[in-house]
Protein backbone atom coordinates (compact mmCIF):
# COMPACT_ATOMS: atom_id res chain seq x y z
CA UNK A 1 0.00 0.00 0.00
CA UNK A 2 0.97 4.03 -0.72
CA UNK A 3 0.70 6.10 1.98
CA UNK A 4 -0.38 9.96 0.98
CA UNK A 5 0.13 12.88 2.82
CA UNK A 6 -1.36 16.14 2.86
CA UNK A 7 -4.43 15.68 0.88
CA UNK A 8 -6.98 18.82 1.58
CA UNK A 9 -10.36 18.65 0.91
CA UNK A 10 -13.59 20.14 2.16
CA UNK A 11 -15.51 19.65 5.29
CA UNK A 12 -18.33 18.54 3.28
CA UNK A 13 -16.23 15.71 1.21
CA UNK A 14 -17.62 12.13 0.26
CA UNK A 15 -15.91 9.22 -1.06
CA UNK A 16 -16.14 10.27 -4.87
CA UNK A 17 -14.55 13.59 -4.52
CA UNK A 18 -11.78 11.46 -2.00
CA UNK A 19 -10.99 9.14 -4.63
CA UNK A 20 -11.08 11.79 -6.97
CA UNK A 21 -8.62 13.87 -4.95
CA UNK A 22 -6.38 10.43 -4.56
CA UNK A 23 -6.54 10.15 -8.51
CA UNK A 24 -5.31 13.53 -9.33
CA UNK A 25 -2.69 13.40 -7.32
CA UNK A 26 -1.42 10.27 -8.22
CA UNK A 27 -2.08 10.73 -11.62
CA UNK A 28 -4.08 7.77 -12.50
CA UNK A 29 -6.94 6.23 -14.31
CA UNK A 30 -9.82 5.63 -11.72
CA UNK A 31 -9.87 1.52 -12.35
CA UNK A 32 -6.39 1.68 -11.14
CA UNK A 33 -7.66 2.64 -7.51
CA UNK A 34 -8.47 -0.39 -5.68
CA UNK A 35 -8.99 0.43 -2.09
CA UNK A 36 -8.78 3.33 -0.11
CA UNK A 37 -8.07 3.53 4.11
CA UNK A 38 -8.23 6.57 5.99
CA UNK A 39 -5.21 6.42 8.99
CA UNK A 40 -5.73 10.21 9.82
CA UNK A 41 -8.20 12.74 9.27
CA UNK A 42 -7.33 16.21 11.28
CA UNK A 43 -8.68 19.48 10.30
CA UNK A 44 -6.76 22.93 9.77
CA UNK A 45 -8.60 25.78 11.43
CA UNK A 46 -5.70 28.55 11.49
CA UNK A 47 -8.23 30.52 8.62
CA UNK A 48 -11.90 30.73 10.15
CA UNK A 49 -12.98 31.40 6.85
CA UNK A 50 -11.35 28.64 5.23
CA UNK A 51 -11.60 25.11 7.13
CA UNK A 52 -10.56 22.02 5.79
CA UNK A 53 -10.08 18.44 6.44
CA UNK A 54 -6.38 17.22 5.68
CA UNK A 55 -6.10 13.58 5.81
CA UNK A 56 -3.06 10.96 5.56
CA UNK A 57 -4.80 7.65 3.31
CA UNK A 58 -3.05 4.26 2.65
CA UNK A 59 -4.67 3.14 -0.79
CA UNK A 60 -4.08 -0.05 -2.66
CA UNK A 61 -3.02 0.41 -6.54
CA UNK A 62 -3.48 -2.47 -9.29
CA UNK A 63 0.26 -1.26 -9.92
CA UNK A 64 1.83 0.25 -6.87
CA UNK A 65 5.46 -0.05 -8.17
CA UNK A 66 4.76 1.19 -11.11
CA UNK A 67 3.42 4.54 -9.86
CA UNK A 68 6.03 5.56 -7.36
CA UNK A 69 8.78 4.81 -9.80
CA UNK A 70 6.80 7.10 -11.93
CA UNK A 71 6.38 10.16 -9.70
CA UNK A 72 10.18 9.54 -8.12
CA UNK A 73 11.37 10.25 -11.82
CA UNK A 74 9.00 12.93 -11.71
CA UNK A 75 9.77 14.73 -8.89
CA UNK A 76 6.35 14.16 -7.32
CA UNK A 77 6.84 11.75 -4.90
CA UNK A 78 6.85 14.08 -1.46
CA UNK A 79 4.15 13.12 0.68
CA UNK A 80 3.76 9.50 -0.95
CA UNK A 81 5.65 6.78 0.31
CA UNK A 82 5.36 3.02 1.15
CA UNK A 83 2.78 2.19 4.14
CA UNK A 84 4.63 1.60 7.57
CA UNK A 85 3.78 -1.77 9.35
CA UNK A 86 2.02 -0.62 12.13
CA UNK A 87 1.41 -4.10 13.79
CA UNK A 88 2.13 -4.58 17.11
CA UNK A 89 5.16 -7.45 17.80
CA UNK A 90 4.96 -9.33 21.01
CA UNK A 91 8.07 -8.91 22.88
CA UNK A 92 7.61 -12.61 23.83
CA UNK A 93 4.96 -15.81 24.49
CA UNK A 94 5.11 -17.61 27.85
CA UNK A 95 6.34 -20.54 28.33
CA UNK A 96 4.42 -23.86 27.96
CA UNK A 97 5.21 -24.60 31.98
CA UNK A 98 4.23 -21.15 33.50
CA UNK A 99 4.99 -21.47 37.05
CA UNK A 100 4.64 -18.13 38.28
CA UNK A 101 1.91 -15.74 37.22
CA UNK A 102 2.66 -11.53 36.79
CA UNK A 103 0.80 -9.89 39.08
CA UNK A 104 -0.90 -6.23 38.17
CA UNK A 105 -1.63 -3.93 40.72
CA UNK A 106 -4.48 -1.40 39.16
CA UNK A 107 -6.85 -1.93 36.63
CA UNK A 108 -6.77 1.60 35.23
CA UNK A 109 -6.08 2.34 31.39
CA UNK A 110 -2.26 1.21 32.24
CA UNK A 111 -3.55 -2.27 34.17
CA UNK A 112 -5.64 -2.99 31.88
CA UNK A 113 -3.92 -3.25 29.31
CA UNK A 114 -0.67 -4.65 30.55
CA UNK A 115 -3.14 -6.95 31.68
CA UNK A 116 -4.41 -7.85 28.27
CA UNK A 117 -1.60 -7.77 26.64
CA UNK A 118 0.56 -10.06 29.31
CA UNK A 119 -2.64 -12.27 28.82
CA UNK A 120 -2.15 -12.55 25.13
CA UNK A 121 1.29 -13.19 24.98
CA UNK A 122 -0.21 -16.87 27.55
CA UNK A 123 1.08 -15.38 30.86
CA UNK A 124 -2.33 -15.80 32.40
CA UNK A 125 -1.96 -12.19 34.76
CA UNK A 126 -3.75 -11.75 37.80
CA UNK A 127 -4.58 -8.19 38.45
CA UNK A 128 -5.47 -6.67 41.52
CA UNK A 129 -8.29 -3.92 42.19
CA UNK A 130 -9.05 -1.62 45.17
CA UNK A 131 -11.97 -1.06 44.06
CA UNK A 132 -15.04 -2.40 42.50
CA UNK A 133 -16.52 -4.05 39.03
CA UNK A 134 -17.44 -1.25 37.05
CA UNK A 135 -20.81 -1.18 37.44
CA UNK A 136 -21.12 -1.19 41.30
CA UNK A 137 -18.73 1.52 40.82
CA UNK A 138 -20.72 3.58 38.93
CA UNK A 139 -23.86 3.31 41.15
CA UNK A 140 -20.73 4.27 44.61
CA UNK A 141 -19.89 7.52 42.08
CA UNK A 142 -23.36 8.47 41.46
CA UNK A 143 -23.62 8.07 44.96
CA UNK A 144 -20.74 10.68 45.65
CA UNK A 145 -21.82 13.15 43.06
CA UNK A 146 -25.55 13.34 44.28
CA UNK A 147 -25.91 12.14 48.12
CA UNK A 148 -22.71 13.60 48.45
CA UNK A 149 -21.21 10.35 50.04
CA UNK A 150 -17.72 9.30 49.50
CA UNK A 151 -16.75 5.75 49.54
CA UNK A 152 -12.68 5.76 49.68
CA UNK A 153 -12.41 2.43 47.75
CA UNK A 154 -14.98 3.11 44.96
CA UNK A 155 -15.07 6.18 43.20
CA UNK A 156 -13.80 8.47 40.33
CA UNK A 157 -10.41 7.24 40.54
CA UNK A 158 -10.68 3.68 42.29
CA UNK A 159 -12.56 0.59 40.45
CA UNK A 160 -12.37 -0.93 37.47
CA UNK A 161 -11.16 0.87 34.67
CA UNK A 162 -9.40 3.39 37.12
CA UNK A 163 -9.61 7.05 36.69
CA UNK A 164 -10.31 6.74 33.32
CA UNK A 165 -13.36 5.54 32.94
CA UNK A 166 -14.90 8.61 34.30
CA UNK A 167 -13.46 11.14 31.84
CA UNK A 168 -13.37 12.65 28.48
CA UNK A 169 -11.85 9.62 26.81
CA UNK A 170 -9.40 11.69 25.27
CA UNK A 171 -6.98 9.43 23.24
CA UNK A 172 -4.18 11.36 22.34
CA UNK A 173 -1.04 12.79 23.29
CA UNK A 174 2.03 14.96 22.44
CA UNK A 175 4.28 11.77 22.99
CA UNK A 176 6.18 10.28 20.09
CA UNK A 177 5.06 6.86 18.97
CA UNK A 178 7.22 5.48 16.49
CA UNK A 179 6.57 2.11 17.30
CA UNK A 180 2.85 2.65 17.08
CA UNK A 181 2.52 1.08 20.51
CA UNK A 182 -0.76 3.70 20.74
CA UNK A 183 -2.09 2.10 17.62
CA UNK A 184 -1.97 -1.08 19.30
CA UNK A 185 -4.83 0.43 22.08
CA UNK A 186 -6.91 2.15 19.84
CA UNK A 187 -6.99 -1.18 17.71
CA UNK A 188 -8.26 -3.34 21.33
CA UNK A 189 -10.14 -0.33 22.43
CA UNK A 190 -11.88 -0.75 18.80
CA UNK A 191 -11.95 -4.33 19.54
CA UNK A 192 -14.09 -3.63 22.51
CA UNK A 193 -16.51 -1.43 21.04
CA UNK A 194 -15.21 1.85 20.85
CA UNK A 195 -16.16 3.75 17.50
CA UNK A 196 -13.87 3.57 14.58
CA UNK A 197 -13.43 6.80 14.04
CA UNK A 198 -11.18 6.70 17.10
CA UNK A 199 -8.48 5.30 14.26
CA UNK A 200 -8.23 7.74 12.19
CA UNK A 201 -9.71 11.21 13.60
CA UNK A 202 -6.50 13.20 14.94
CA UNK A 203 -8.38 13.76 18.08
CA UNK A 204 -10.42 10.93 19.34
CA UNK A 205 -12.33 10.57 22.59
CA UNK A 206 -14.38 7.81 23.53
CA UNK A 207 -16.72 9.47 26.51
CA UNK A 208 -17.83 8.04 29.66
CA UNK A 209 -20.73 5.85 28.71
CA UNK A 210 -18.71 4.22 26.15
CA UNK A 211 -15.84 3.24 28.26
CA UNK A 212 -18.14 1.20 30.48
CA UNK A 213 -18.84 -1.36 28.43
CA UNK A 214 -15.57 -1.57 26.60
CA UNK A 215 -13.97 -1.87 30.01
CA UNK A 216 -16.44 -4.72 30.78
CA UNK A 217 -15.28 -6.26 27.15
CA UNK A 218 -11.83 -5.90 27.99
CA UNK A 219 -12.43 -8.19 31.33
CA UNK A 220 -14.13 -10.35 29.36
CA UNK A 221 -11.23 -10.93 26.68
CA UNK A 222 -8.28 -10.66 29.95
CA UNK A 223 -10.16 -13.70 31.63
CA UNK A 224 -11.41 -16.01 28.56
CA UNK A 225 -7.23 -16.21 27.83
CA UNK A 226 -7.24 -17.38 31.36
CA UNK A 227 -6.01 -14.10 33.32
CA UNK A 228 -7.85 -13.10 36.44
CA UNK A 229 -8.99 -9.97 37.81
CA UNK A 230 -10.24 -9.81 41.78
CA UNK A 231 -11.96 -6.71 42.70
CA UNK A 232 -11.93 -5.31 46.79
CA UNK A 233 -8.37 -6.58 46.35
CA UNK A 234 -6.34 -3.62 48.26
CA UNK A 235 -2.27 -4.36 47.88
CA UNK A 236 -0.83 -3.44 51.30
CA UNK A 237 2.56 -5.11 51.12
CA UNK A 238 4.94 -5.95 48.57
CA UNK A 239 7.01 -8.65 49.69
CA UNK A 240 10.45 -8.26 49.38
CA UNK A 241 13.08 -10.81 49.66
CA UNK A 242 16.71 -10.06 49.63
CA UNK A 243 16.03 -7.09 47.14
CA UNK A 244 13.41 -9.31 44.95
CA UNK A 245 10.13 -9.24 44.72
CA UNK A 246 8.54 -12.24 45.91
CA UNK A 247 4.48 -11.42 45.94
CA UNK A 248 2.19 -9.10 47.31
CA UNK A 249 -0.22 -9.26 50.63
CA UNK A 250 -3.20 -8.23 50.59
CA UNK A 251 -5.84 -5.64 52.91
CA UNK A 252 -7.60 -9.37 53.89
CA UNK A 253 -4.05 -10.47 54.56
CA UNK A 254 -4.42 -12.90 51.55
CA UNK A 255 -0.82 -13.74 50.34
CA UNK A 256 0.07 -13.99 46.63
CA UNK A 257 3.39 -15.08 45.08
CA UNK A 258 4.96 -13.48 41.95
CA UNK A 259 8.24 -13.01 40.74
CA UNK A 260 7.01 -10.04 38.89
CA UNK A 261 4.40 -7.26 39.82
CA UNK A 262 3.06 -4.49 37.48
CA UNK A 263 2.59 -1.21 39.71
CA UNK A 264 -0.05 0.46 37.68
CA UNK A 265 -1.80 2.24 40.63
CA UNK A 266 -1.91 5.74 39.30
CA UNK A 267 -1.83 8.87 40.51
CA UNK A 268 -4.37 9.45 43.71
CA UNK A 269 -3.27 5.92 45.78
CA UNK A 270 -1.48 8.17 48.52
CA UNK A 271 -1.72 5.62 50.84
CA UNK A 272 -0.04 2.87 48.42
CA UNK A 273 2.46 5.64 47.71
CA UNK A 274 3.32 5.86 51.61
CA UNK A 275 3.08 1.98 52.10
CA UNK A 276 5.95 1.29 49.19
CA UNK A 277 7.89 4.31 50.48
CA UNK A 278 7.95 2.66 53.93
CA UNK A 279 9.50 -0.49 52.18
CA UNK A 280 12.09 1.16 50.82
CA UNK A 281 10.71 1.57 47.01
CA UNK A 282 12.87 4.41 45.59
CA UNK A 283 9.95 7.21 45.06
CA UNK A 284 11.09 10.96 43.72
CA UNK A 285 9.30 14.28 43.97
CA UNK A 286 8.28 15.17 40.57
CA UNK A 287 7.35 18.86 39.04
CA UNK A 288 3.21 19.04 38.73
CA UNK A 289 0.82 21.81 38.25
CA UNK A 290 -1.92 23.76 40.06
CA UNK A 291 -4.67 25.70 39.24
CA UNK A 292 -8.64 25.52 38.29
CA UNK A 293 -11.23 24.31 36.25
CA UNK A 294 -12.50 27.16 34.04
CA UNK A 295 -15.84 27.00 32.07
CA UNK A 296 -17.38 29.13 29.27
CA UNK A 297 -20.67 28.54 27.11
CA UNK A 298 -19.43 25.73 24.37
CA UNK A 299 -21.19 28.02 21.70
CA UNK A 300 -18.66 30.90 22.83
CA UNK A 301 -15.69 28.65 22.37
CA UNK A 302 -17.26 27.23 18.90
CA UNK A 303 -17.36 30.96 17.71
CA UNK A 304 -14.16 31.64 18.34
CA UNK A 305 -12.68 28.71 16.85
CA UNK A 306 -15.04 28.14 13.98
CA UNK A 307 -16.35 31.29 12.90
CA UNK A 308 -19.08 30.30 10.69
CA UNK A 309 -18.16 27.07 10.43
CA UNK A 310 -19.56 26.56 14.31
CA UNK A 311 -22.12 23.65 14.54
CA UNK A 312 -20.40 22.04 11.62
CA UNK A 313 -21.34 18.61 12.47
CA UNK A 314 -17.87 17.47 10.89
CA UNK A 315 -16.10 19.63 13.30
CA UNK A 316 -18.32 18.75 16.45
CA UNK A 317 -17.47 20.84 19.72
CA UNK A 318 -14.30 22.97 19.43
CA UNK A 319 -11.58 22.77 21.97
CA UNK A 320 -8.96 25.03 22.60
CA UNK A 321 -4.81 25.25 23.80
CA UNK A 322 -3.93 27.79 25.41
CA UNK A 323 -0.06 28.73 26.53
CA UNK A 324 2.15 31.34 28.04
CA UNK A 325 5.50 30.98 28.97
CA UNK A 326 6.16 33.25 31.99
CA UNK A 327 9.04 35.23 31.93
CA UNK A 328 10.20 33.63 35.50
CA UNK A 329 10.24 30.18 33.98
CA UNK A 330 7.33 29.19 34.88
CA UNK A 331 4.13 28.56 32.34
CA UNK A 332 0.08 28.96 32.42
CA UNK A 333 -1.40 26.77 30.30
CA UNK A 334 -4.58 24.79 29.74
CA UNK A 335 -4.66 20.97 30.57
CA UNK A 336 -7.11 18.48 29.57
CA UNK A 337 -9.71 20.21 27.27
CA UNK A 338 -13.58 18.80 27.49
CA UNK A 339 -15.49 20.12 24.66
CA UNK A 340 -19.49 20.08 25.63
CA UNK A 341 -18.53 18.48 28.99
CA UNK A 342 -19.34 18.63 32.65
CA UNK A 343 -16.87 19.74 36.19
CA UNK A 344 -16.83 16.88 38.70
CA UNK A 345 -16.09 16.18 42.23
CA UNK A 346 -13.72 13.94 41.61
CA UNK A 347 -12.37 12.92 45.37
CA UNK A 348 -11.21 9.21 46.09
CA UNK A 349 -10.23 10.33 49.92
CA UNK A 350 -11.96 11.27 52.89
CA UNK A 351 -11.58 14.99 53.81
CA UNK A 352 -10.01 16.43 50.49
CA UNK A 353 -11.51 17.73 47.78
CA UNK A 354 -10.74 17.04 43.48
CA UNK A 355 -12.07 18.08 40.80
CA UNK A 356 -11.47 17.00 37.29
CA UNK A 357 -13.77 17.52 33.85
CA UNK A 358 -15.33 14.99 31.94
CA UNK A 359 -18.17 14.28 29.01
CA UNK A 360 -19.72 11.95 26.71
CA UNK A 361 -19.44 11.17 23.47
CA UNK A 362 -21.91 12.93 22.20
CA UNK A 363 -19.84 16.34 23.64
CA UNK A 364 -23.27 18.14 23.88
CA UNK A 365 -23.14 19.41 27.26
CA UNK A 366 -23.69 23.16 27.40
CA UNK A 367 -20.25 24.24 28.71
CA UNK A 368 -16.94 23.90 27.52
CA UNK A 369 -14.37 23.39 30.74
CA UNK A 370 -10.49 22.80 30.50
CA UNK A 371 -8.10 22.57 33.70
CA UNK A 372 -5.98 26.67 33.45
CA UNK A 373 -2.70 25.57 35.48
CA UNK A 374 0.62 26.65 36.58
CA UNK A 375 3.87 24.70 37.07
CA UNK A 376 5.03 24.15 40.20
CA UNK A 377 8.34 22.48 40.97
CA UNK A 378 9.64 19.91 44.02
CA UNK A 379 12.06 23.15 44.95
CA UNK A 380 8.79 24.53 45.67
CA UNK A 381 7.71 22.50 48.58
CA UNK A 382 10.32 22.97 51.35
CA UNK A 383 10.19 19.36 53.16
CA UNK A 384 8.08 20.55 55.72
CA UNK A 385 5.70 22.18 53.01
CA UNK A 386 2.92 19.34 51.78
CA UNK A 387 1.01 20.47 48.55
CA UNK A 388 -1.60 18.31 49.54
CA UNK A 389 -2.57 20.93 52.04
CA UNK A 390 -5.02 22.61 49.79
CA UNK A 391 -7.51 19.36 48.73
CA UNK A 392 -7.59 19.25 52.78
CA UNK A 393 -7.94 22.77 53.56
CA UNK A 394 -10.45 23.31 50.42
CA UNK A 395 -12.59 20.51 52.24
CA UNK A 396 -12.53 22.23 55.62
CA UNK A 397 -13.64 25.00 53.95
CA UNK A 398 -16.48 23.82 52.19
CA UNK A 399 -17.24 20.71 54.38
CA UNK A 400 -18.08 18.39 51.25
CA UNK A 401 -16.36 16.33 48.37
CA UNK A 402 -18.03 18.70 46.27
CA UNK A 403 -16.85 21.55 43.83
CA UNK A 404 -15.70 24.41 45.19
CA UNK A 405 -15.77 27.24 42.61
CA UNK A 406 -16.54 31.69 41.69
CA UNK A 407 -18.21 32.98 39.08
CA UNK A 408 -15.26 35.17 37.39
CA UNK A 409 -16.81 37.68 35.14
CA UNK A 410 -14.86 39.56 32.32
CA UNK A 411 -14.74 43.06 33.09
CA UNK A 412 -16.26 44.43 29.78
CA UNK A 413 -19.98 45.03 30.16
CA UNK A 414 -22.20 43.92 27.52
CA UNK A 415 -22.18 40.78 25.17
CA UNK A 416 -19.23 39.19 26.68
CA UNK A 417 -20.82 39.76 30.08
CA UNK A 418 -23.86 38.04 28.77
CA UNK A 419 -22.91 35.11 27.18
CA UNK A 420 -20.91 33.75 29.97
CA UNK A 421 -21.78 30.04 32.00
CA UNK A 422 -25.57 31.18 33.50
CA UNK A 423 -25.10 27.51 34.47
CA UNK A 424 -21.70 26.99 35.68
CA UNK A 425 -20.85 23.35 36.72
CA UNK A 426 -19.57 24.31 39.80
CA UNK A 427 -21.69 25.99 42.89
CA UNK A 428 -20.00 29.73 42.88
CA UNK A 429 -21.51 30.36 46.38
CA UNK A 430 -18.10 29.53 47.97
CA UNK A 431 -15.08 31.60 47.35
CA UNK A 432 -12.26 29.46 45.95
CA UNK A 433 -9.46 32.08 46.57
CA UNK A 434 -8.55 31.42 50.46
CA UNK A 435 -7.52 27.99 49.80
CA UNK A 436 -5.32 28.96 46.43
CA UNK A 437 -2.05 28.79 47.01
CA UNK A 438 -1.52 32.24 46.72
CA UNK A 439 1.67 33.16 46.70
CA UNK A 440 2.72 30.97 44.77
CA UNK A 441 0.10 31.03 41.86
CA UNK A 442 -2.52 33.12 41.96
CA UNK A 443 -0.49 36.48 42.23
CA UNK A 444 0.35 36.51 38.86
CA UNK A 445 -3.22 37.64 37.45
CA UNK A 446 -1.47 38.86 34.61
CA UNK A 447 0.10 35.97 33.23
CA UNK A 448 -3.26 34.22 33.55
CA UNK A 449 -4.86 36.71 31.60
CA UNK A 450 -2.47 36.79 29.08
CA UNK A 451 -2.81 33.07 28.88
CA UNK A 452 -6.39 33.14 28.88
CA UNK A 453 -7.50 36.64 26.49
CA UNK A 454 -4.54 37.54 24.25
CA UNK A 455 -3.07 33.77 23.31
CA UNK A 456 -7.00 33.18 22.50
CA UNK A 457 -7.58 31.69 19.07
CA UNK A 458 -10.77 34.60 19.23
CA UNK A 459 -8.63 37.33 19.97
CA UNK A 460 -9.64 39.05 16.60
CA UNK A 461 -13.29 38.66 18.00
CA UNK A 462 -13.91 42.40 19.70
CA UNK A 463 -16.40 40.68 22.48
CA UNK A 464 -12.67 38.95 23.43
CA UNK A 465 -10.40 41.78 23.00
CA UNK A 466 -12.64 44.06 25.52
CA UNK A 467 -11.86 41.02 27.59
CA UNK A 468 -8.16 41.29 26.93
CA UNK A 469 -8.58 44.28 29.14
CA UNK A 470 -8.91 42.87 32.16
CA UNK A 471 -10.68 39.85 34.39
CA UNK A 472 -12.16 40.58 37.65
CA UNK A 473 -13.46 38.61 40.32
CA UNK A 474 -17.12 38.86 40.13
CA UNK A 475 -20.30 38.84 42.93
CA UNK A 476 -20.76 35.03 44.06
CA UNK A 477 -24.27 33.54 42.47
CA UNK A 478 -26.13 30.80 44.25
CA UNK A 479 -26.31 27.91 41.83
CA UNK A 480 -29.58 26.77 40.66
CA UNK A 481 -28.63 24.55 38.15
CA UNK A 482 -30.23 20.75 37.80
CA UNK A 483 -26.50 19.59 36.94
CA UNK A 484 -26.79 15.55 37.85
CA UNK A 485 -22.94 15.42 38.06
CA UNK A 486 -23.24 17.89 40.89
CA UNK A 487 -22.32 17.33 44.30
CA UNK A 488 -24.87 19.28 46.28
CA UNK A 489 -23.83 22.74 48.29
CA UNK A 490 -23.84 22.21 51.94
CA UNK A 491 -26.64 24.56 52.48
CA UNK A 492 -28.88 22.36 49.69
CA UNK A 493 -27.77 19.34 51.16
CA UNK A 494 -29.60 20.44 54.73
CA UNK A 495 -32.99 20.87 53.18
C1 LIG B 1 -12.54 12.83 35.78
C2 LIG B 1 -11.25 12.51 35.05
C3 LIG B 1 -11.15 12.82 33.70
C4 LIG B 1 -10.00 12.50 32.98
N1 LIG B 1 -9.98 12.72 31.64
C5 LIG B 1 -8.93 12.29 30.91
C6 LIG B 1 -8.94 12.34 29.50
O1 LIG B 1 -9.91 12.74 28.89
N2 LIG B 1 -7.85 11.91 28.83
C7 LIG B 1 -6.76 11.41 29.48
O2 LIG B 1 -5.80 11.02 28.81
N3 LIG B 1 -6.72 11.36 30.82
C8 LIG B 1 -7.77 11.76 31.55
N4 LIG B 1 -7.75 11.65 32.90
C9 LIG B 1 -6.54 11.14 33.53
C10 LIG B 1 -6.47 9.64 33.31
O3 LIG B 1 -7.68 9.08 33.75
C11 LIG B 1 -5.32 9.08 34.06
O4 LIG B 1 -4.14 9.67 33.57
C12 LIG B 1 -5.28 7.58 33.84
O5 LIG B 1 -6.45 7.00 34.35
C13 LIG B 1 -4.08 6.99 34.52
O6 LIG B 1 -4.12 5.61 34.27
P1 LIG B 1 -3.46 4.60 35.24
O7 LIG B 1 -3.85 3.23 34.79
O8 LIG B 1 -2.01 4.90 35.36
O9 LIG B 1 -4.07 4.88 36.70
P2 LIG B 1 -5.56 4.95 37.20
O10 LIG B 1 -6.52 5.10 36.10
O11 LIG B 1 -5.58 5.95 38.30
O12 LIG B 1 -5.79 3.50 37.80
C14 LIG B 1 -5.14 3.07 38.95
C15 LIG B 1 -5.95 1.92 39.55
O13 LIG B 1 -5.18 1.32 40.56
C16 LIG B 1 -6.02 0.98 41.64
N5 LIG B 1 -5.18 0.91 42.84
C17 LIG B 1 -4.46 1.91 43.40
N6 LIG B 1 -3.81 1.45 44.48
C18 LIG B 1 -4.11 0.14 44.60
C19 LIG B 1 -3.77 -0.86 45.54
N7 LIG B 1 -2.97 -0.60 46.58
N8 LIG B 1 -4.28 -2.09 45.38
C20 LIG B 1 -5.11 -2.38 44.35
N9 LIG B 1 -5.50 -1.46 43.43
C21 LIG B 1 -4.99 -0.22 43.56
C22 LIG B 1 -7.03 2.10 41.69
O14 LIG B 1 -8.22 1.70 42.32
C23 LIG B 1 -7.25 2.39 40.20
O15 LIG B 1 -8.32 1.67 39.68
C24 LIG B 1 -8.89 11.93 33.65
C25 LIG B 1 -8.96 11.65 35.03
C26 LIG B 1 -10.13 11.92 35.72
C27 LIG B 1 -10.22 11.58 37.20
Amino acid sequence: MLRLTQIKLPLDYNDASLKAAIIDRLGIAPDELLGVTIFRRGYDARKRSNIFFIFTLDVELKDQAAVLKRLQASGKSTDIGITPDTSYKFVTHAPANLDSRPIIIGTGPCGLLAGLVLAQMGFKPIILERGKAVRERTKDTWGLWRNNKLNPESNVQFGEGGAGTFSDGKLYSQIKDPHFHGRKVLEEFVKSGAPEEILYVSKPHIGTFRLVKMVEAMRAEITGLGGEIRFNSRVDRINIENGQVRGVELANGERIAAEHVVLAIGHSARDTFQMLHEQGVYIEPKPFSIGFRIEHPQTLIDRARFGTFAGNEMLGAADYKLVHHCANGRSAYSFCMCPGGQVVAAASEEGRVVTNGMSQYSRSERNANAALVVNVNPEDFPATTKPIRWPASTFNAIGIHGLPGRRQYLQSAGPARRRFPRRPAVNPAWRSRSVLPTRRVHDRPEQLRTALCCRCPARSDPRLRQADQGLRHGRCHPDRSRNPYLVPHPHHAQR
